[in-house]
């Protein structure tokens, strides 16, 4: 997402780096390119219209700062400016006053919605919620079983109608189900509704007829970003058709452009919530503008890694594992966990991507072989507890049973045990030079 812009801009602000003063001609020069950068990543006309002239006023006027040098200043504001059209400030989701909260989901068919309301189910009862998930979408075939799929995964309760019901009223099965959400005490209620291929009236006025039963507190609008320029448009008629109060980005994880994220909150002016890369439950954020924006301009998005790191990660096993490093103890078992640990964050590679620079370490991350650590896991697993626990007994005959038992070569075996001893003995020097 955003690689091609993101690779434009960092070269287009590169390229002021050691002039001492910019001229208008340099400005002018740094917008038309920044201004094609914007258009190639689909970025809508008016959007790119008014970020060019922002950032034009704003660095052609009297902002003169003694810590930045001018390129420093031109990157600065390129960054506000992008914070500025991605929403600024970070907007969480309006609770109401009286639970249950209720949330809908609208969008076009295939936007993700389904997929969506198993994300966002498990972040909030991961957050202490006790949301329930209503399967509106009584037109799609399988759409009802998908949600159920979905909840069940997420380990959140689903309302639908009765199978054998005939096809059933949307709207009706909205209005029992936050009934049921009172009954049961669900703080948070998430409606999927309906999409269509396309955009039209039946979509919208059933939409609506939705909205008006439950008077939803959020309506989302979930739009596909590979869609590009058609996300606006389409915005737009969801806008004027059943009016939403947020935006879901979805698929981030396959457009290389992106313009569709950086031109649905100008245009409709309806904040960004949150996004969502990729099939898997966990692939789901919620949208920071700043972050988005730094991560835009190649200067990573370092808070984001640490904040996954953070939830996964347990403070206390860390500290016991460094302690064991110290003095060598440590175990398969160990070097285990904390792989499971890192894996549980999401693709090696995605994690390298939200680093300063990941632009240009591209090649490193192709390298980043995730089948490589599937088969480190399971030659770890296919070891007995005391096997892991002290690997010096591994001799040839455990070796070859371990192998046999993961599927892989002895030598694999042997190059895994050896390099863990390195590696230990490594890390041992390196804590007794470091005082751990
Ligand atoms: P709905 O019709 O709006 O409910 O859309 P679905 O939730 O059924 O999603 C349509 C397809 O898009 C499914 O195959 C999903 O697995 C896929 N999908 C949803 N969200 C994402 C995402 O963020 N990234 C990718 N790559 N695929 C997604």
């Amino acid at each position: 997402m955003f690689d091609t812009l993101s690779d434009r801009l960092t070269t287009v602000l590169k390229n002021l780096r050691g002039k001492g003063r910019l001229s208008d001609a340099d400005i002018d020069a740094t917008c038309r390119e920044i201004r094609i950068a914007l258009l190639e990543a689909d970025v809508a006309l008016p959007v790119v219209r008014q970020f060019i002239a922002q950032v034009k006023e704003r660095a052609k006027g009297a902002e003169v700062s003694e810590a930045l040098n001018p390129a420093q200043q031109v990157v600065k504001i390129v960054n506000e400016e992008l914070i500025g059209i991605l929403g600024g400030e970070t907007r969480r989701l309006n609770l109401a006053k009286t639970a249950p909260t209720v949330i809908m989901l609208a969008g076009l068919q295939g936007a993700g919605k389904t997929t969506l309301a198993g994300k966002l189910a498990k972040f909030l009862a991961g957050q202490g919620h006790t949301p329930l998930l209503v399967a509106c979408d009584l037109q799609r075939p399988n759409a009802v079983n998908q949600l159920q799929v979905v909840g069940e995964r997420a380990g959140v309760p689903v309302y639908a109608p009765e199978p054998g019901n005939g096809v059933g009223d949307p709207v009706d099965v909205a209005r029992r189900a936050i009934e049921e959400a009172r009954r049961a005490q669900h703080d948070m209620v998430l409606v999927d509704t309906a999409g269509r291929l396309g955009v039209d009236e039946e979509l919208m006025r059933q939409a609506a007829d939705i909205r008006d039963a439950v008077q939803p507190d959020e309506i989302l609008f979930v739009v596909d970003a590979m869609i590009g320029q058609d996300a606006v448009t389409t915005a737009e008629a969801f806008r004027d058709g059943v009016g939403f109060t947020g935006v879901v980005l979805t698929k981030l994880d396959g457009d290389a452009r992106g313009g569709a994220a950086l031109s649905v909150r100008h245009v409709t002016g309806q904040p960004i919530l949150f996004a969502s890369s990729g099939e898997k439950l966990e692939d789901f954020d919620v949208f920071h503008p700043d972050r988005m924006a730094s991560r835009i301009l190649g200067m990573g998005d370092v808070l984001s890694l640490i904040e996954q790191a953070e939830q996964v990660f347990d403070a206390k096993q860390a500290e016991q594992t460094a302690a064991k490093i110290g003095s060598g103890e440590l175990t398969l078992e160990d070097f285990l966990e904390q792989m499971l640990a890192i894996r549980k964050m999401g693709p090696i590679a995605n994690l390298l991507g939200m680093l300063p620079g990941a632009g240009q370490m591209k090649d490193a991350m192709a390298q980043v072989d995730e089948k490589h650590l599937d088969r480190l896991q399971a030659i770890i697993r296919g070891m007995t507890p005391a096997e892991r626990a002290d690997p010096k007994i591994i001799n040839a005959s455990r070796r070859l049973r371990i192998a046999n038992g993961s599927g892989v070569a002895v030598s694999e075996i042997n190059d895994l045990v050896n390099r863990f001893f390195d590696a230990r003995k490594m890390m041992k020097q390196m804590a007794g030079r470091f005082g751990l």
